[in-house]
């Protein structure tokens, strides 16, 4: 009777344990979860490894002044471009040419319905470089205060930051002119440099 009631015992001993270390199992995954909705600081899909070109495109809905303040934001916090190159009509504004250039045009065919703008950014699989990037805006959006810096940012690498008032916060309404964890010394730690052959490029889609 006693071993019955001892094992009876062990048994429900056992029981709770796993039942304890279930629920810890499942607070720790909630917890990661929580922790990639809401970053410490802003994270990245890749790094320029040399300044790019700004080109943008005629008929895109940007004045100089508008761009020349957008990219003198970004280089407060440390990168690099070329001096911008407007009205162009050049292969990277008339075809799919990418490399080497931030490329600002008004939506075109391939523009997601129902957004403002998007921002695509080729890099490589593994070392993260960005060989070309790609902005397209509505004509609407254009002129809204902190869109084209945004963009710009997506270019740089940057995803979203869902911090209040943060430049890369998904959500316009919220966001602001916080800059908080973007400077180009942030995108180096964040990427660091590697000599891994590479020639694999992805896409990555920025839309709001
Ligand atoms: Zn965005």
């Amino acid at each position: 009777m006693r071993t019955i009631k001892n094992r009876l015992i062990s048994t429900l001993f056992l029981s709770m344990s796993i039942l304890v270390i279930g629920v810890v199992a499942v607070d720790t995954s909630t917890f990661q979860e929580t922790l990639s909705l809401f970053p410490r600081e802003p994270t990245a899909d890749g790094i320029w490894r040399n300044p790019p070109v700004v080109l943008v495109c005629k008929g895109a809905p940007v004045s100089e002044s508008r761009v020349r303040r957008a990219l003198s934001v970004w280089k407060r916090l440390g990168y690099e471009f070329y001096d911008p190159i407007f009205d162009d009509t050049s292969e990277w504004c008339i075809s799919d040419s990418y490399a080497g250039a931030i490329t600002i045009d008004l939506n075109g065919q391939d523009f997601p319905d129902g957004n403002l703008a998007v921002t695509r950014t080729f890099h490589t699989r593994h070392n993260k470089s960005i060989v070309g990037a790609k902005i397209q805006i509505l004509s609407r959006a254009s002129t809204k205060e902190r869109v084209l810096e945004h963009e710009i940012g997506h270019a740089l690498g940057w995803n979203h930051f869902p911090r209040k008032y943060h430049l890369m916060n998904p959500t316009w309404e919220f966001g602001g002119w916080d800059t908080f964890g973007l400077t180009y010394k942030a995108l180096s730690r964040y990427i660091p440099i590697s000599d891994i052959e590479d020639i694999d490029i992805l896409i990555t889609e920025h839309a709001e």
